[in-house]
C-alpha cells in the first residue's frame, strides 16, 4: 500500500468484499461514497480467507486480486490492498483495520469500513466486534429490493449498545451482483456492461466461472 495521510483529519474508506468478480456496482458505490463522505481515498481489500465460509466455493485469491486491480486502475482515488490476500490466516476485519491503521502515517485518520449491508447486520458474530466498532465507522450498501426496516432496527441496537457509527447507503447500481454475473457466464449469457471491459476480458482469458 502506498497511501499515507499528508494532512491531519484524513478520511479513508476500506472496501471489503470477496469481489468474485468485482463489478460496476462496487465501483459506482465506492465512488459515490467517496463523494458523499468526503473520503480522501478508498482502499479495496479483497478477502483472503473468509471467516464465515470455506475457500471451496470462491475463486483463487490472486485471480480476485488481479481483477480488482484491473477495475481500480483508472481511478486515482482507488487503491487495492494485498493485506488479506498475502496472509494465510483467516481474514478477520479487526486485524485488517489495525494493520491499515499502522501503515497510514497519521494519528488523525478516520476509517470507514464499506461493505454489503447484510454483512454488517451479522457483525455481532465477528471477531472482537466491540473493539472493531470503536475503531472505525461502517457503511452498509443496500441493493434495490432490500427492505431496510430490519436493518434500521439493527443499526439502532448497535448504536445504543456499543456507540457504533453505522450508515446505510442505497446505490441503484448495486442491482448488479457477482452471483448474477457468475450465473450468466455459466448459462452462456452476456456480461457486457456489468463490469469493466478489462475485467470481462480477464474472465474470458482465464476461463473463469464456467
Ligand atoms: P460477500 O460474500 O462478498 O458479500 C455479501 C453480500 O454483500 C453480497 O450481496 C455482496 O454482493 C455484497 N458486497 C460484498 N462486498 C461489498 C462491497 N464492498 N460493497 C457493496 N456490497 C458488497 O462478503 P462477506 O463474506 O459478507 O464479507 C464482506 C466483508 O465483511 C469482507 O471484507 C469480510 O472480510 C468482512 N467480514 C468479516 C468478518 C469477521 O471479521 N469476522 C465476518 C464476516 C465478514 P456481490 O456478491 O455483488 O459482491
Amino acid at each position: 500500500m502506498v497511501f499515507s495521510c499528508e494532512n491531519s483529519g484524513c478520511k479513508i474508506g476500506i472496501m471489503g468484499g470477496t469481489f468474485d468478480p468485482i463489478h460496476l456496482g462496487h465501483l459506482v458505490l465506492a465512488e459515490e461514497i467517496r463523494y458523499q463522505f468526503g473520503l480522501d481515498k478508498i482502499i479495496f481489500v479483497p478477502v483472503g480467507t473468509p471467516p464465515h465460509k470455506g475457500q471451496d466455493n470462491i475463486s483463487d485469491k490472486m485471480l480476485r486480486y488481479d481483477m480488482t486491480r484491473l477495475a481500480c486502475m483508472t481511478n486515482p482515488h482507488f487503491e487495492v490492498s494485498k493485506i488479506e490476500i498475502e496472509s494465510e490466516a483467516i481474514s478477520y476485519t479487526i486485524n485488517t483495520i489495525k494493520k491499515i491503521k499502522a501503515l497510514v502515517h497519521s494519528e488523525h485518520v478516520e476509517m470507514f469500513f464499506i461493505t454489503g449491508a447484510d454483512a454488517i447486520m451479522s457483525i455481532e458474530s465477528w471477531k472482537d466486534y466491540e473493539e472493531l466498532l470503536s475503531l472505525c465507522s461502517f457503511i452498509g450498501a443496500t441493493r434495490p429490493g432490500i427492505h431496510v426496516e430490519h436493518l434500521e432496527e439493527k443499526i439502532e441496537h448497535l448504536k445504543a449498545h456499543y456507540g457504533a457509527k453505522i450508515y446505510l447507503t442505497h446505490i441503484p447500481g448495486l442491482a448488479i451482483s457477482s452471483t448474477d454475473i457468475r450465473n450468466r457466464i455459466r448459462e452462456g449469457r452476456s456480461i457486457k456492461y456489468l463490469l469493466p471491459e478489462s475485467v470481462e476480458q480477464f474472465i474470458l482469458d482465464n476461463h473463469l466461472y464456467l
